[in-house]
């Protein structure tokens, strides 16, 4: 039998070099456990944040398994509802940080640094072709406009995700904002290697990023992701990339208000709003989506039982896209039948990792395809002139 590894003195050191905090603050009450979405699962998941936090310390065996350490999908619900302001998902970053360490991540995970080492994304894709989305969309390369449009690199590659960068592009320029792209020489911001535990990576590929933006010129920036929105602005300023950061949807709900964006098109559809947890609960950007929604005319808006801080997560965070979830394991699996048993038309967000996840889990439950997922920006390139 391997001998056992004793895991906790050493996150408990990677944890305090990181944020100061010491986890033994934690009190072992269970609000984190109670209030994680996979308590919420069908089938029982061995998955426990508060045993996760102390099977370092018992150093047992399988602690480091894709259904354990690797099942976080960092939503931050547990961080909300935590007493002791413990840094959980920092937590689980030191902790898979210390597991990269030994070479112990996940098969899948493994190639994914693979393709972000040799190409700069994440999705094993010819880093030459980033900007193969924009064909024949006449988009001006960053110069000296007011914004850069960052396309993250699931929006750059993935077809599905290619027409939400597509709807977002046209209805800017339609709009009359100023903004370029860079593309091809961009790398992917780094959300999920940071949160795989690559913390080398992740600072290459910051630091490369950094210096591409300052010496283009670059000081706002829009993103078409809830993930890159997060990292540009709460973890690039770290490492000296101080830039204005946007998510589309706060900006288009400006640009409503100032009437630059007029949805005139009617769409007589229930539309019900899946928030995006960097977007939401982690950024707490829960007006703006909802603002666009009740500009366009006739949509009928439903909400989830739960929404804002307490929404369900999708399960396509923390790096678990790249991963295998059993169907019916995945929370989107939850989230797809919740809207189909409100007889929702379209289930609606404004994140790509969210669209992949609920439009695989509507595959398995709506066979009569009676739901479509949409992103909020292809709704609105639908409404507009
Ligand atoms: S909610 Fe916070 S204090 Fe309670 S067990 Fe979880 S991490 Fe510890
Ligand atoms: S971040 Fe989300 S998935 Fe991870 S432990 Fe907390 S509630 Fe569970």
């Amino acid at each position: 039998m391997p001998e056992a590894i004793n895991y906790f003195d050493e996150v408990r050191e990677v944890v305090q070099e990181m944020g100061g905090q010491d986890i033994t603050v934690c009190m072992q009450c269970g609000l984190c456990s109670g209030s994680c979405p996979w308590g919420r699962m069908e089938k029982e998941s061995p998955f426990s944040i508060r045993q996760m936090l102390y099977m370092g310390r018992l150093g047992l065996e399988g602690f480091e398994s894709d259904d354990i350490l690797y099942a976080c999908t960092t939503c931050g619900q547990c961080v909300v509802r935590c007493p002791r302001d413990v840094k959980i998902i920092d937590i689980v970053r030191a902790m898979r940080s210390v597991v990269a360490e030994t070479g112990g991540i996940p098969k899948n995970l493994k190639a994914v640094l693979g393709s972000i080492n040799s190409q700069g994304n994440p999705w094993s894709q010819d880093s030459e072709k980033r900007t193969i989305w924009a064909k024949d969309l006449d988009i001006p390369t960053y110069t000296d406009q007011e914004y850069l449009l960052y396309v993250c690199c699931t929006s750059a590659f993935d077809g599905r995700s290619q027409k939400i960068a597509r709807a977002i592009a046209t209805t800017l320029q339609k709009s009359g904002v100023s903004f370029g792209i860079i593309g091809n020489e961009e790398k992917c911001c780094g959300e999920a290697v940071r949160k795989i535990g690559a913390e080398e990576e992740f600072t290459a590929l910051a630091e490369h990023n950094i210096e591409l933006f300052k010496e283009k010129g670059v000081k706002k920036i829009i993103t078409t992701s809830p993930h890159c929105f997060y990292t540009f602005k709460n973890e690039y300023p770290e490492l000296g990339g101080e830039f204005e950061v946007i998510h589309y949807t706060e900006l288009y709900a400006n640009l409503i208000k100032e009437g630059q964006i007029k949805p005139v098109k009617g769409l007589a559809k229930k539309v019900i709003y899946h928030e995006p947890c960097y977007l939401g609960r982690h950024s707490k950007v829960f007006e703006a989506p909802r603002e666009i929604l009740s500009a366009i005319p006739e949509v009928q808006n439903i909400e989830f039982d739960k929404t804002k801080d307490n929404s369900m997560c999708c399960s396509g965070g923390g790096a678990r896209i790249w991963m295998e979830t059993e169907a019916g394991l995945r929370f989107s699996d939850v989230k797809a039948q919740e809207a189909m048993d409100k007889e929702a038309d379209y289930l609606v967000t404004a994140c790509p990792y969210c669209i992949v996840m609920l439009e695989d889990s509507l595959k398995n439950i709506d066979k009569d395809e009676k739901m479509a997922v949409k992103d909020i920006s292809e709704l609105i390139s639908e409404a507009i002139d």
